[in-house]
This record gives structure tokens, C-alpha cells and sequence, in this order.
């Protein structure tokens, strides 16, 4: 499922607070001119929106610097690490266009250095074994206005602090029973810097070390000795670490043999309206089936975006026009919905699909004729060239573009009204056929010949024109609608409530017999297409030359452009 549009050379992130640290950094000659920025994920779940903004973020930064990015996956917690998360990561990366090159690295590459380095802190009596229990530890934490309280465990002294470490490492201890903590400053009114935790007992097999290790280090102790290791120049990250940072600091002063750190710089997180953004909620939706996976096209993961239809570029646009700040802030999705639309007008090719069929028959047009209609593939795009989409003296219109008792503003078919088929003729309604429950089953109309490719013959007008599909020729489909997935801007937002309780029970509404032109017969998964006046649609990777599947990516209609839409 790689997309070949997706290239790293394509993207111009406009400039941005961080670009201009990074230049003085270059400017002042720090790291003799290296850039080397990171992706960080936990493999804990797939990767949304939010780690787009920051992929595009950090390899964007290097793209622009001459400089390289890794990928780092922060693998300190087995109970919540999988291989099946690691692979989609990859892909997603690199789906995005991204490259990491031969700079992947794993948290857990570093465990022994990290242990090292903790035996390290124990000899110089900066770290020591607690055998209270992870409440007690919290409770004596204090609050910011509140001094903590000092462990009793906090003098012991450095050889018995080394072998209860060293026990803990070979399995002597039971999870929970002792941690290794920093011995740093009790009061400090940073609670980070209140002897925090480095290890715990964890029997768990990790997903790359086994049953090797039976301590872990928690994320804050690991994550900067590992920028520190990979020789990492800007460590971008999310507004909530500035507050660990004098932590992170702390650490390379105890490690640190020459000039070089690296430099921590924050920005606020991406939020996007009517969606939840946290792995743990989205985690719950797939678990419970609220979803029908973490690809789900309503889902705000990069696998959903994918197949939703979204592509590599219109994702790097709206990274690259939400921007960077430090202010936190919502996104609105119409912006995205916009990038997504402005990609595919460019590229997808337009074709004529009906959603909801009604049946036309053309009267006076020969039976067993078909003539091959002349159509163009993209408007915006001349190189797209023609098609040719079969016509017949059966087809399917929508059901909305027909009304037996028009009100005034209603200009499509109706009886006696004449209209445009697109790239086919002027055709009036003659007749309504009815079941006995007085169902409109079939509409009749007459053709005029003179009116081929649906000009006018003698400067007459209609004032509208329709879409159809040949009925033997058209290719049934399901065809899968999607609203989004809350109802409200911010379903997480509302404490009193669980946000599942937000679930839109309409976000997703499947048509089953659908009718799409043959052009598409044979498109691969995740190709797209416009469907006349419908809106953007790709192929579902559940279509199957029996039956097709389509997911409507996006209405046609701009939202978030309001303007641009009045002039279509
Ligand atoms: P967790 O709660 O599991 O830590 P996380 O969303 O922070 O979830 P990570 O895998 O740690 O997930 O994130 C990888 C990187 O992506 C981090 O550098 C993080 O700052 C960044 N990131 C995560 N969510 C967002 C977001 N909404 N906007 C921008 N960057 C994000
Ligand atoms: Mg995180």
C-alpha cells in the first residue's frame, strides 16, 4: 500500500518558530553543523494525525537543514508494546513520504547502556533502591505548593544500594516490591525533580529484548539518554515535557563528556475537532468494536485516513498549514477536509456513479444501441486526457434528481422538463411508471438526436444537467458514506460524560447496490476517483472484481472554503 506521489522532495515546510532556533544553532556553529532530528513513538497503537504533525515536523526540519532524521521507537513498556504496531508505524512513515533511512533504533538497543548508567548514579550516590510501594511514593510526592517527604530508603548506603539493584536486575524481586529513584531534591518545587523513578520490576517479556530483562526504565529516564546516545541535535516535542525538561538536563550532566546536548524544544500538540486524539481512547474503540479497526476510514489514524482516501500530500498540506506554535489550540476538520479536496481535484479522475438508482428509459433511442460518449478525465488537468463512457437506451439517474411534483426551485428532471445528460443529450420526461404501492419504479423520456455530446442543437437551455451510468454496462458497487464519528466538536472534552456517549450513529451508512461507469473495472485498491457532483470516493481494499467497494472520502462542497464553493 505505498502511494509513488509520496517523495520526500515535494515538501517546503513554511518557516516556523523551531526553523529559526535551528538556523542560530547553524549560525552559532553548534554541533559543527549537524542536524539530526527524531520520530519517537511508543509502539503502543497506530499512528494518528497528531504524529503526522510531528513526523512531517522533524524529517521537515532536516529536509530543510541538510540534515537526517531517525526513527526511534520508545519501547519501555512491554506490557503495552507490539510487533503489530511496529510494522504499521513503518509503513505509515514512510506512506507519508518520509525515509528513515538505515537510522532505526529502539529504546531497548539502549537498555544495557541504561542500566550502566543507573549502576553509574549509584556509585556516585545519585540514585538508591525504595522498597515502598508505588502509592506510598506517590502520597510522599507532596504537591507543587507542598515539599515532599524523603524516603526512608533515601541513605542507604551505595554497596547495599548496588546489590539490591543488581537483585532487582536478576529476578530476586517481586514486581512492586523495591524501584530504583534518582536522589535529586525532595523539595524542589518541579515535582519531576522529586527523586523520581528510574526502574521498576516488570516480569513481562518485551517484544524485542524476551525474558532478558525483568527491569524496566520508565520513559523519562530513557528518553533523553537516548536523543543523548544517537547524537540528537533538536528533540521536538510536545508542550507537556517542557516541565521534565530540567529532568531530562539533569541526566545528560551526569552523563555528559563533552559540549554536546541535545537541545529539547516544545510545541503544542495538534487537536482536531469531532474526533478523539488520545491512544488510549482510539485504542478503545478498536478493542470494543466501535470501529471496525484502527483503519476504519472514520478513524483519525493514518491507516483510516489511507483508506478513507486521503493521500500523502494533502496529510503534509494541512500539517504544514495548521503550523507550529506554542499555544495550544483545536483544528478544525473542515481545514483538513480542505486539503484533502484540493489534492484530488488536481489528481482524481472524474467519472459518473449513482449512489441512489432510479431507471430511465429513452423511449425513442434504439434498442441494442450503444454509443460511446466522449468524457473528459479531469478538468484541472488536461494531460488526463478523454474517456469514452457507454450510452444506452436503459440507464440509472439518481433518485434525487428526479421529482414528479417539483416546487418552484427545482430545476432537474420531472415531467415534461428537459435537462442535460452529461456528455450524452437532451432528454424530456414523458412518463412515470409506478408499482402498485405507487413507488416511482421507472421514469420514460424522449431524446433529441440532434443534441449528441449534450450541446445544444438550436441555443435552447436547460437549466440543468444530470449524471447517469449505462444499466448493461454499469458496475454494481457498494458504495460506504461517512459522517464523522462524534457529533460534537470535542466528544473527550466532557468530563461528566463517557465520550463514546458522542458516537454519531449515522457516521457510517453503507449502500449496497450502487451503479459506478465501467471505466473503473479494474482500479486497485485506494485509487481515486471524483464521482460527478458526488463528491471524492477511492476503492475500498474490500473490493473484489465481484463486487466493488467505494468509501466517499469527502463531499465536494468546501467548508472550510466557503467562497471558493459559491463560485462552482
Ligand atoms: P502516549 O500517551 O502513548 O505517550 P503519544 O500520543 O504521546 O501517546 P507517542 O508515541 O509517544 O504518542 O508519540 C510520538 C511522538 O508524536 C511524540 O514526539 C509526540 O510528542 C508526538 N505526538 C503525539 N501526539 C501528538 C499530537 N496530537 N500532535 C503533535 N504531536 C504529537
Ligand atoms: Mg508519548
Amino acid at each position: 500500500m505505498t502511494d509513488t506521489t509520496a517523495n520526500n522532495k515535494e515538501i517546503t515546510p513554511k518557516a516556523n518558530f523551531i526553523h529559526q532556533l535551528v538556523e542560530k544553532d547553524l549560525a552559532e556553529g553548534k554541533n559543527n553543523g549537524r542536524v539530526l532530528t527524531r520520530f519517537p513513538p511508543e509502539p503502543n497503537g497506530y499512528l494518528h494525525i497528531g504524529h503526522a504533525k510531528s513526523i512531517c515536523l522533524n524529517f521537515g526540519i532536516a529536509q530543510k537543514f541538510g540534515g537526517l532524521t531517525n526513527l526511534r521507537f520508545d519501547d519501555t513498556n512491554p506490557e503495552k508494546e507490539e510487533d503489530e504496531y511496529v510494522k504499521s508505524i513503518m509503513e505509515d512513515v514512510r506512506w507519508l513520504g518520509f525515509d528513515w533511512g538505515d537510522r532505526l533504533y529502539y529504546a531497548s538497543d539502549f537498555f544495557q547502556n541504561l542500566y550502566d548508567f543507573a549502576v553509574q548514579l549509584i556509585r556516585e550516590g545519585k540514585a538508591y533502591v525504595d522498597d515502598q510501594d508505588a502509592e506510598t511514593i506517590s502520597e510522599q510526592k507532596g504537591s507543587p505548593t507542598r515539599p515532599g517527604v524523603e524516603s526512608p530508603f533515601r541513605s542507604r548506603s551505595i554497596e547495599e544500594n548496588l546489590l539490591l539493584f543488581e537483585g532487582m536486575k536478576n529476578g530476586d524481586f517481586d514486581e512492586g516490591s523495591k524501584v530504583l529513584r534518582a536522589k535529586i531534591d525532595m523539595a524542589s518545587p518541579n515535582m519531576h525533580m522529586r527523586d523520581p523513578i528510574l526502574y521498576r520490576i516488570m516480569k513481562t517479556p518485551h517484544h524485542r529484548t524476551g525474558d532478558k530483562w525483568v527491569i524496566y526504565p520508565l520513559y523519562d529516564f530513557a528518553h533523553g539518554q537516548c536523543d543523548y546516545w544517537e547524537g540528537i541535535t533538536h528533540s521536538v516535542c510536545t508542550l507537556e515535557f517542557e516541565v521534565h525538561r530540567p529532568l531530562y538536563d539533569w541526566f545528560i550532566d551526569q552523563l555528559k563528556d563533552s559540549d554536546y546536548r541535545p537541545r529539547q524544544i516544545e510545541f503544542a500538540r495538534l487537536n482536531l475537532t469531532y474526533t478523539v486524539m488520545s491512544k488510549r481512547k482510539l485504542l478503545e474503540l478498536v478493542r470494543d468494536k466501535y470501529v471496525s479497526g484502527w483503519d476504519d476510514p472514520r478513524m483519525p489514524t493514518i491507516s483510516g485516513l489511507r483508506r478513507r482516501g486521503y493521500t500523502p500530500a494533502s496529510i503534509r498540506n494541512f500539517a504544514d498549514r495548521v503550523g507550529v506554535t506554542k499555544v495550544e489550540g483545536t483544528s478544525d476538520v473542515t481545514l483538513l477536509e480542505h486539503s484533502v479536496r484540493e489534492d484530488l481535484n488536481k489528481t482524481a479522475l472524474r467519472v459518473m456513479g449513482v449512489i441512489n438508482p432510479l431507471k430511465v428509459v429513452i423511449t425513442n433511442y434504439p434498442e441494442g444501441q450503444t454509443e460511446e460518449m466522449d468524457a473528459i478525465n479531469n478538468p484541472e488537468d488536461p494531460e488526463a486526457g478523454i474517456r469514452t463512457v457507454p450510452f444506452t437506451r436503459e440507464i440509472y439517474i439518481e433518485q434525487d434528481d428526479f421529482m414528479e411534483n417539483p416546487p418552484n426551485k427545482f430545476f432537474r428532471l420531472s415531467p415534461g422538463r428537459e435537462v442535460r445528460l452529461r456528455y450524452a443529450y437532451f432528454v424530456t420526461c414523458t412518463d412515470v411508471v409506478k408499482d402498485d404501492q405507487g413507488n416511482i419504479v421507472e421514469v420514460h423520456c424522449t431524446y433529441d438526436p440532434a443534441s449528441r455530446g449534450g450541446n445544444s442543437p438550436d441555443g435552447r437551455k436547460v437549466k440543468s444537467t444530470i449524471h447517469w451510468v449505462s444499466v448493461p454496462h454499469a458496475i454494481e458497487a457498494e458504495v460506504r458514506l461517512y459522517d464523522r464519528l462524534f457529533t460534537v466538536e470535542d466528544p473527550a472534552g466532557d468530563k461528566e460524560r463517557d465520550f463514546k456517549e458522542y458516537l454519531n450513529p449515522d457516521s457510517l451508512v453503507v449502500m449496497p447496490r450502487c451503479f459506478v461507469e465501467p471505466s473503473v473495472k479494474d482500479a486497485s485498491p485506494l485509487s481515486h476517483y471524483q464521482f460527478e457532483r458526488l463528491g471524492y470516493f477511492n476503492v475500498d481494499p474490500d473490493s473484489n472484481p465481484e463486487k466493488m467497494v467505494f468509501n466517499r472520502t469527502v463531499l465536494l462542497k468546501d467548508a472550510w472554503s466557503k467562497e471558493k464553493s459559491k463560485g462552482a
